[in-house]
């Protein structure tokens, strides 16, 4: 198994490269952390990076992220024994496209993208004989976005799911997980519709509660935008820092996860419902037992690791690393 034989092989000290070359599409938040951490760990011996823009490309040049750049992306992938896509899900099969003819047989094709049965569709069709494809996706993240974002460590302690298909490769899938174990990741694999609905759930409806909930309070007569600002507390400082995510994203994650979006949209309107009736009908039973049951689910959270117990949700250890 390759995580084994690489952990061998692989001492993040001296010893060779994961990877002789990685491409790197898409250079934003994801993709620039990835090449932050692939640069400090020594994970492949040469970077190769393209973007859509003359002036992302340029930034990522300044700020020393490759060792080549490119907006060309067939160019990009031409040496590659590792892709990584991380472009807006919704063209994420124009990029398959655009590479389909220059991928290196033998190479492993990956993404980043938060919806999975989308970026299936989109990419598989364009993935050549003798190419792995394997979707994948990171839970980290901020509301940042372009490649002045990124840093070191994002992936540290993280998640990174992946949805291989029946026919990827075993050993290509070992070797890609060993890869962002080496960037600090834990990894689980699921199908992508079990993806999707459990991130509609975790990440997609919060964030769209968050756009719609901020959305609300700038659109209320009654009490002016400046005192939504002055007075803003916790609850909905934390709400804004959602709701300011970047909106290419967020709309190509609700247009390529729909069906799993509405169906945990219609459970929580529900759900909304029981507890509007319970504030209605002054049944406080009702209430206290509901905040009591939430009030665990956060200890488990922060049990699990995945927050820390400090006081205002945190802000400090996780402002820069929430994201997802
Ligand atoms: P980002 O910071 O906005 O960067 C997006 C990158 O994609 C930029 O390099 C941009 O190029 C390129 N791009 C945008 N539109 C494009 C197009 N039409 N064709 C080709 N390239 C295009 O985004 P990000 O936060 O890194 O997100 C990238 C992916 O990661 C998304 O699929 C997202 O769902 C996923 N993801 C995000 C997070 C998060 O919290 N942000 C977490 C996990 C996964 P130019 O700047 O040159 O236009």
């Amino acid at each position: 198994m390759w995580s084994k034989r690489l952990a061998n092989l692989w001492d993040g000290e001296n010893v060779a490269s994961m990877f002789k070359t990685i491409s790197l599409l898409g250079i934003g938040l994801i993709g620039s952390s990835i090449a932050r951490d692939v640069r400090s760990r020594r994970l492949a011996d040469r970077i190769v990076i393209s973007t859509r823009s003359e002036k992302t490309l340029k930034r990522a040049e300044e700020l020393g992220l490759g060792d080549v750049y490119t907006t060309d992306l067939a160019e990009a992938v031409r040496d590659a024994d590792l892709v990584i896509v991380s472009v807006p899900v919704g063209v994420s099969g124009a990029v398959a496209e655009a590479i389909k003819d220059s991928l290196k047989p033998g190479a492993i094709l990956t993404d980043v993208g938060s919806t999975k049965s989308s970026v299936i569709a989109q990419m598989l069709p364009h993935v050549p004989e003798g190419v792995h494809f394997i979707p994948g996706h990171p839970l980290a993240g901020t509301e940042h976005s372009g490649p002045d974002a990124g840093f070191e460590g994002l992936f540290e302690g993280r998640w990174c799911l992946f949805t291989p298909l029946p026919e990827t490769d075993a050993d290509a899938l070992e070797k890609l997980k060993a890869f962002w174990a080496a960037l600090g990741s834990k990894t689980d694999e699921m199908d992508a519709a079990h993806h999707d609905k459990v991130l509609a759930i975790v990440s997609h409806v919060p964030h769209i509660i968050a756009y719609n909930i901020v959305g609300t309070a700038a659109d209320l007569e009654t009490v002016t935008e400046s005192e939504v600002i002055k007075y803003s507390a916790s609850g909905f400082r934390d709400f804004t820092r959602l709701a300011a995510s970047d909106p290419t994203m967020w709309r190509d994650v609700c247009l390529h996860n729909k069906d799993a979006i509405l169906e945990m949209l219609a459970r929580f309107s529900e759900d909304l419902a029981y507890l509007q009736k319970a504030i209605r009908w002054g049944d406080g039973e009702k209430l206290f037992d509901l905040f009591t049951h939430t009030r665990a689910v956060r200890r488990s959270i922060i049990e699990a690791g995945q927050d820390t117990a400090e006081p205002d949700f945190g802000r400090a250890h996780t402002a820069s690393k929430a994201g997802e």
